[in-house]
């Protein structure tokens, strides 16, 4: 299917890695003028097309023409050579250098263009798209949102007129994410050809003229984004009807019931014996869903670790009357506060790869029962019930956890913590890389213990997610406690603002 409007045009594009067809005759277009979505879920082969397009990868097949040529790249220098740049998820500069010599690093000639000359350069292009840089500022001491606009802008000094963006928000505030978008919008206006890589919705249904969503691989169809609807393209990307509301349910204990856990004073240094959580005050209650947010690095790791005894704190952790601070982790969690960490937690602390499902499960169901019995059989009932309750792909219940995908260690983890009926979960970033109908089956499963009167402290990153599920969040910006909202009369820009630091006017609902 041929756009006649197109400036790109991909065609019959496959890509296979091992037995993965992660690319299966994909069609693609790009108008110029045009911001287009690529909308699909994690896996579902955005990345990897778009590494074709700018010159990382070699297509298996297919066809790729720019501006009515046929392009062969063998390179990314081939890519940027047509025009193409691409800003990846994980950005590629240097930390200590300046800006400015990361926009200009490895520009052919570049070492004999006058200093004044290049700052110039690069202050009309960031005056024509209305990006704000400071050219002289080192990358370590910038802010994601920051590092993001000096990447844009190397891209553009480059000359790039057909700009790709991986995931560009995932690591934005809602107020840093607003400013990409203008950006984008300027370069629309001055007829570049945008593709942004997304998985979500309401970005799509904001900033796009059009949209293309992949499935497994497979090109699901292109269409205009003011002819179609949310519902309507999560259709296309899950491959059935799903509904994406989060429940709910009213808080059991009540907002003056006594609190499970009472964190009070929370302090902790880290080696370096800077505070990187300090003065820290907040409690969950039996029967709700206590939010956090904040930017990645904030504290949340140290915040999780601290209540379970993984790091040294000052301050008071009481849980059910009982202070546990300076207590061993083993016997902290033995009281029934459990803790889950995704991004490192995966084969660490929590799970040991080596073993298989059954025997991690009884792993910390051993250490509860003070090592007098291991009763196999119950093992394999229990393992059996977290594969069914959280649908794991596994041959078996005998299946080595470190052979699992990702997603799937994922679930086995935060399964066996729920199984052991803690009475307090804190669970950070559960659902970080599942499929769509996975991540919405943890919301189900983290409201079934909140019904049951369990205390949930929910570390997430996606501000509608938080919003949605949570009863209260907490904003947490370098360390400190900024302010804890009502999640149902709180806004996402609002939760922006306080997770740069900006405490709000008149925010005193704690
Ligand atoms: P998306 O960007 O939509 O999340 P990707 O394009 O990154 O998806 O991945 C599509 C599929 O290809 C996935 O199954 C992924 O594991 C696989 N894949 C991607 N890159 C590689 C690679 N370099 N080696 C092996 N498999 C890969
Ligand atoms: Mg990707």
């Amino acid at each position: 299917m041929t756009d006649r409007a197109a400036y790109v045009q991909m065609e019959g594009i496959c890509k296979t890695f091992g037995v993965v067809k992660a690319n299966d005759q994909v069609d693609f277009s790009v108008r110029k003028g045009e911001i287009h979505a690529l909308l699909g879920e994690n896996g579902s082969g955005k990345s990897t097309l778009m590494n074709m397009l700018s010159g990382i990868y070699m297509p298996d097949s297919g066809s790729i023409n720019i501006g009515g040529k046929p392009c062969h790249f063998h390179s990314p220098k081939d890519a940027i050579r047509h025009g193409i740049g691409m800003v990846h998820q994980h950005f590629k500069l240097v930390d200590i250098l300046t800006a400015k010599e990361n926009i200009t690093a490895g520009m052919p000639g570049s070492f004999f263009i006058k200093n004044k000359g290049m700052t110039e350069a690069i202050g009309n292009i960031a005056k024509k798209y209305g990006l704000q840089v400071q050219a002289d500022r080192k990358i370590y001491n910038m802010s994601v949102g920051e590092k993001q606009t000096v990447e844009i802008l190397k891209v553009l000094y480059r000359g790039a007129d057909i700009l790709i963006l991986d995931e560009p928000t995932a690591v934005l505030t809602p107020q840093e994410t607003d400013a990409l978008f203008n950006i984008l919008r300027n370069m629309r206006r001055e007829n570049c050809a945008i593709i942004i890589i997304t998985h979500k919705l309401n970005e799509v249904m904001e900033i796009s003229d059009r949209v293309t969503v992949l499935r497994k691989g497979q090109s699901i169809g292109t269409v205009n984004t003011s002819e179609t609807n949310a519902k309507a393209l999560t259709e296309m990307m899950v491959g059935r009807p799903m509904s994406l509301e989060i429940q709910r349910p009213a808080v059991t204990g009540g907002a003056d019931s006594e609190p499970l856990l009472d964190v009070r004073d929370l302090t902790i240094e880290n080696q370096e014996k800077i505070k990187v959580i300090q003065n820290v005050s907040f409690q969950v209650r039996r029967g709700e869903i206590l939010g956090v947010a904040g930017i990645a690095g904030s504290g949340q790791k140290e915040l999780c670790e601290g209540i379970v005894g993984l790091q040294k704190v000052s301050g008071k952790v009481i849980f059910k009357g009982e202070d546990l601070a300076g207590c061993k982790p083993g016997n902290i969690i033995s009281k029934g506060i459990s803790m889950s960490f995704i991004p490192e937690d995966r084969l660490g602390m929590g799970l040991v790869g080596g073993l298989d499902i059954v025997d991690n499960v009884l792993l910390k169901s051993y250490r509860k029962t003070k090592g007098l019995f291991v009763d196999r059989k119950q093992g394999v009932s229990m393992a059996e019930s977290i594969v069914r309750r959280f649908d794991i792909s596994t041959p078996g219940v005998h299946h080595q956890v470190s052979k699992l995908s990702g997603g799937n260690i994922q679930k086995v983890l935060l399964g066996r913590e729920v199984s052991l009926n803690p009475s307090v979960i804190i669970t950070a970033y559960p659902t970080r890389g599942l499929d769509i109908g996975a991540s919405y089956n943890i919301y189900d499963v983290l409201n079934e213990e909140k019904k049951k009167g369990v205390g949930i402290l929910y570390i997430g990153e996606d501000l509608d997610v938080l919003l949605e599920l949570c009863d209260r969040i907490m904003v947490i910006h370098q360390g400190e406690l900024m302010d804890i909202l009502p999640a149902s009369e709180t806004t996402k820009e609002q939760l922006g603002l306080l997770m740069l630091g900006h405490r709000g006017e008149g925010a005193d609902h704690v």
